[in-house]
């Protein structure tokens, strides 16, 4: 597969830029560029640049260009490689790639050049998945927990558990060498204070999943509450004081508005039912709790609003009913200038969107729900499955060591373990897991 030369456009194509670069990748490539361009690239010393023309089959000049030289081992897919650096037009783009695929090189597919990286040893998956989220990092946290990853610190800890499971089979190795003579209780103790301290490990990054993908893909807030508490009032002030660009977002319905607002690191999505309204009084509330159940469930948060108008008879049964959905929520009491002595709960923040006071308790309290530590590794949805497989495995082992079971069984255990993390770093993942991946990159990636 790495025999062939591919090519692509890097930068995806934007009618605005002023530059493009294509990316190319595989052995002989220098050779095969090298009648297009005006130098000879075959004396190109290794990372160096040039200017040049670089010329169509018919010898008409395309373009004059930048040619970046990658030697062999010394570029990103540690394959022979060049970078083009051309105008940004769609004619000067298709003319070049389609000159070069005349003449032996093949469009690569989506994210082929991660993938010969990662087959050629420069990365792991793990390592390769988090150059996906860091194009896709939209916030400083999430381009954290990216960086994070692909400069190795989460293969770093799979290496670690990987090394203390292993302890442990070369621990039972020289038990079953012995079998015949009593085994001192003090190695097995020993053994499953290793095995329980992987599972809190691997317990703890289960547990910060959900975390980690609001730092990732952002928090989906549903604002929920009556017609005229203020909820469209809450959205502008948010947007205002922030000076988001609103921009309706894919799947906003006629009776939804989603408006994006970064607060400090955190991308949060409000998902407000403002389209709920008085010319639909009549079904109001059929319609309204329908639709108040598909927005909450598309919600990691709720924030629950109400006004100082309202008693407990107004909204003690919805409140009630989102409690029980089990999301994380935030009571909002507003048009506290109305009345600054109303109270419902400790735990409410109380605002006036009237005034804009306040509404930095709401911006703490997110940021303060969902901060994360320094160098934190996340686990992603597909570690998390690997991870739940490690976990029960790891708690039969604990078992059967308890139990007195057969080392032989507890071995087996320990093997799929191991299997287990490796599928994470990709040393075992099949064909399918790796296409499943890397057909989530864009093309030239
Ligand atoms: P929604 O139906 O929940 O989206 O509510 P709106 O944001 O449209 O607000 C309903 C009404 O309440 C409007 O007339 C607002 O001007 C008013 N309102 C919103 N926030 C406040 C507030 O903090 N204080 C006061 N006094 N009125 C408010």
């Amino acid at each position: 597969m790495s025999d062939d030369v591919i090519i692509a456009l890097a930068t995806g194509y934007s009618p605005t830029g002023a530059i493009a670069i294509i990316r190319i990748s595989g052995e002989g490539c220098i050779r095969k560029v090298n009648p297009f361009v005006s130098i000879n690239l075959l004396k190109a010393h290794d990372h160096t640049i040039h200017f040049c023309n670089i010329y169509d089959s018919g010898r008409e000049v395309i373009d004059e260009i930048l040619i970046s030289v990658f030697y062999k081992n010394h570029s990103y897919t540690k394959e022979e490689s060049l970078e083009i650096s051309c105008h940004n037009s769609r004619y000067i783009i298709t003319t070049i790639i389609n000159t070069l695929i005349a003449n032996g090189m093949r469009l690569s597919s989506p994210g082929e050049f991660t993938r010969r990286a990662f087959s050629n040893g420069r990365m792991d998956l793990s390592q390769a998945e988090a150059v996906a989220d860091m194009i896709a990092a939209k916030s400083k946290a999430a381009h954290d927990i990216a960086l994070t990853q692909m400069r190795g610190v989460f293969s770093q800890k799979i290496k670690t558990i990987k090394e203390r499971i292993l302890s442990v089979a070369t621990q039972l190795e020289i038990d079953n060498d012995f079998s015949e003579e009593d085994i001192s209780l003090s190695p097995r103790n020993n053994i499953i204070t290793i095995i329980q301290d992987v599972l809190n490990d691997v317990d703890n990054m289960l547990h910060r999943f959900s975390h980690g993908e609001v730092i990732r893909h952002g928090l989906p807030v549903a604002i929920i509450g009556r017609p005229n508490v203020g909820k469209s009032s809450l959205l502008n002030v948010l947007l205002e004081e922030e000076r988001a660009i609103v921009s309706p977002l894919a799947g906003t319905t006629r009776d939804t508005i989603e408006a994006e607002v970064n607060i400090d690191d955190i991308s949060c999505r409000f998902i407000d039912t403002a389209g709920i309204r008085d010319d639909y009084a009549d079904d109001i509330e059929k319609a309204g709790i329908e639709r108040t159940k598909k927005t909450i469930a598309k919600a990691q948060m709720v924030l629950f609003m109400v006004d100082v108008t309202m008693t407990g008879e107004d909204y003690k049964e919805q409140l009630e009913a989102i409690r029980r959905q089990n999301k994380d929520l935030l009571i909002v009491v507003n048009k506290m200038d109305l009345d600054t002595t109303y109270k419902i709960s400790e735990e409410a923040i109380y605002i006036s969107t009237k005034n804009k006071s306040n509404i930095d308790a709401i911006k703490e309290y997110i940021t303060k729900k969902y901060n994360m530590h320094n160098d934190e590794i996340f686990v992603n949805a597909r570690h998390v499955e690997v991870f739940k497989n490690i976990k029960t495995a790891l708690a039969k082992t604990i078992n059967a060591f308890e139990e007195g079971i057969s080392s032989e069984f507890i071995m087996s255990e320990i093997n799929n373990i191991i299997l287990s993390l490796n599928t994470i770093t990709g040393e075992t993942s099949s064909q399918e897991t790796l296409d499943n991946i890397f057909s989530r990159f864009c093309v030239g990636k």
